[in-house]
């Protein structure tokens, strides 16, 4: 009878508690969140290195490092969760470059960031109190805005700030750029909006731009020592401290790839889902059609 027990036991008992699939930046992090909750994890990646849009590698010559997909980390400096690990003590170091960023245009002017919002503004010429009371209030409330703006969606303890910044995130950034009058700050301006991936004109496109231009005051623009994937190396270093489990090369196209877990987090793009989760094999068809999904900007 005891025997029997044990057996059954042993048998239900599952490998981990959770597996994440995917090691980009938010992979890794709810990997990290539910380790330090005690939950025993495994993070599995496709690709032969972690780290995904943190990925550096020697793309040209021996020895010379590129960062295959982002490079400059303000967001991540801001970030409530990263500030919360202790990720210097697993070699992470940020370099503060003294001018973030610049365009440089055709007539040998150029829009220039900087870590001091009045420099930066006073370079902008007569839209130099534009800036001012556009940025100046998000940088000034950042501190308090960032944990509502990165978090969860939630009940926001900054419901004034929070509406005062969202009243022009909300807005296309061609709106926005009708409050400058000078192509130097247009140009600043449309080279942030441009983060949001998305057609000027649409809703919400002035929202990244907003965020950039004041972290980039406020926190100013790091650049990982090493390249990106210092950030993703910190943050994998400290979740296998943690006890976490970390396979590469191991690329999911199925559930039934996985060893046995409780939960299965996906970090990966929406498109590949459906296929993982109801491969074409189990349903009979060739192509699946278990969902009804649209995908669209
Ligand atoms: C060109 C470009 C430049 C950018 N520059 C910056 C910048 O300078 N600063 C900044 O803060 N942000 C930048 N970003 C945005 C940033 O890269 C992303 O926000 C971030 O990488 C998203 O992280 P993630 O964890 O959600 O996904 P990802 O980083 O995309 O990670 C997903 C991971 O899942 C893995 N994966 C996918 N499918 C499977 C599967 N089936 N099985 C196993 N593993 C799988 C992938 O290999 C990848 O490693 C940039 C983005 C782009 C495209």
């Amino acid at each position: 009878m005891h025997y029997c027990k044990s057996l059954i036991v042993t048998m239900s008992k599952t490998e981990y508690d959770a597996i994440v699939v995917g090691s980009g930046p938010n992979g890794l992090a709810a990997a990290i969140t539910l380790q330090k909750s005690g939950l025993h994890v495994l993070l599995v990646e496709g690709k032969s290195t972690i780290g995904g849009g943190l990925r550096t590698a020697e793309l040209t010559l021996p020895g010379f490092k590129h960062d295959i997909c982002s490079a400059i980390h303000p967001m991540a400096v801001a970030s409530p969760f990263f500030n919360s690990l202790p990720l210097e003590e697993h070699s992470l170091e940020y370099i503060q470059p003294p001018i973030a960023l610049a365009h440089p245009y055709d007539n040998g002017t150029s829009a220039i960031l900087t870590h001091s919002i009045e420099e930066t503004a006073s370079l902008l010429g007569i839209d130099k109190e534009n800036y001012l009371s556009l940025i100046g209030p998000i940088k000034k409330n950042f501190h308090s805005l960032i944990p509502e703006i990165l978090g969860p969606l939630h009940i926001p303890k900054r419901p004034i700030e929070l509406a005062q910044f969202g009243l022009n995130a909300l807005q296309p950034a061609t709106w926005i750029s009708k409050r400058f009058r000078t192509s130097v700050a247009k140009g600043l301006w449309a080279g942030m909006a441009a983060h949001s991936i998305l057609p000027l004109n649409k809703l919400t496109t002035s929202a990244i731009g907003l965020v950039l231009l004041a972290a980039g005051h406020s926190r100013g623009w790091p650049i990982p020592k090493g390249g990106s994937q210092q950030i993703a190396n910190a943050l994998a270093s400290y979740f296998t401290s943690l006890g976490g489990k970390i396979e590469t090369s191991f690329n999911v196209e199925s559930l039934a790839q996985l060893p046995s877990s409780k939960a299965v987090l996906f970090d990966i793009t929406p498109r590949q889902l459906p296929d993982i989760v109801f491969p074409p094999s189990t349903n009979g068809n060739s192509k699946n059609t278990a969902t009804g999904w649209e995908f669209s900007r």
